[in-house]
């Protein structure tokens, strides 16, 4: 059993075209404080972003944002977090939101939570670091993006062993679930954060 303290969650400024986006964030963030589970996040008040922050906070958790200077006006920073970082730019961001969790999760989301996802699933394929990578798969949302993951092992671009790198789930509470009991695959490169 993996004793996570944080998840970083990562997921839309926008809050898509399917209310069930929004449930699925509002149960996310209602179990991450029941688990006592600290929310960390991009800062901002809009979309998927700002319904998860404030279903952690309606509940009584700890919420940390970390938002870039250029776009606390943009994602109209949160108001009422626990903690927030204000940092100069996107890079610094995505390392300080990693430094302070203990596993990543990717809802529905756009370009944005797309290039955050695949940046974490690669640094851990690289072994720079070894923290479990959920996908919440929330009314079969990410369906093409498994099918991709599945295309690149077919055509032998992605070894088989690590299409585990991904834990993919429909519900909050499994997914959660999994990623509390789930042992990475070993990684063949370990690579030192310093020297990259
Ligand atoms: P999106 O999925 O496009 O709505 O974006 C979700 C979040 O990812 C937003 O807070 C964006 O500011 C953020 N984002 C987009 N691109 C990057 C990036 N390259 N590095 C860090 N955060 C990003």
């Amino acid at each position: 059993m993996n004793a996570l303290q944080s998840i970083c969650v990562f997921c839309g400024s926008k809050s898509g075209n399917d209310p069930q986006y929004q449930q699925s964030a509002i149960e996310l963030g209602r179990l991450m404080a029941q688990r006592k589970i600290t929310l960390v996040y991009g800062g901002g008040s809009v979309g998927l972003m700002g319904v998860i922050a404030d279903a952690v906070l309606a509940s009584g958790g700890q919420v940390i944002g970390v938002i870039p200077r250029q776009l606390a006006t943009r994602e109209l920073i949160h108001p009422g977090v626990t903690e927030m970082h204000i940092v100069e730019d996107m890079h610094t961001r995505k390392a300080k939101m990693s430094e302070c969790s203990d596993a990543f999760i990717a809802m529905p989301g756009g370009f944005g939570t797309l290039e955050e996802l695949f940046e974490v699933v690669s640094w851990v394929q690289l072994g720079i670091y070894a923290k479990p990578v959920g996908l919440l798969n929330t009314a079969g949302f990410y369906d093409p993006l498994l099918n991709m993951v599945e295309h690149c092992i077919e055509t032998e671009f992605i070894k088989p062993k690590y299409r585990d790198l991904i834990i993919a789930d429909e519900t909050p509470a499994t997914l959660l679930n999994h990623l509390q009991q789930h042992e990475l695959p070993v990684i063949e490169k370990i690579l030192d954060p310093e020297q990259i």
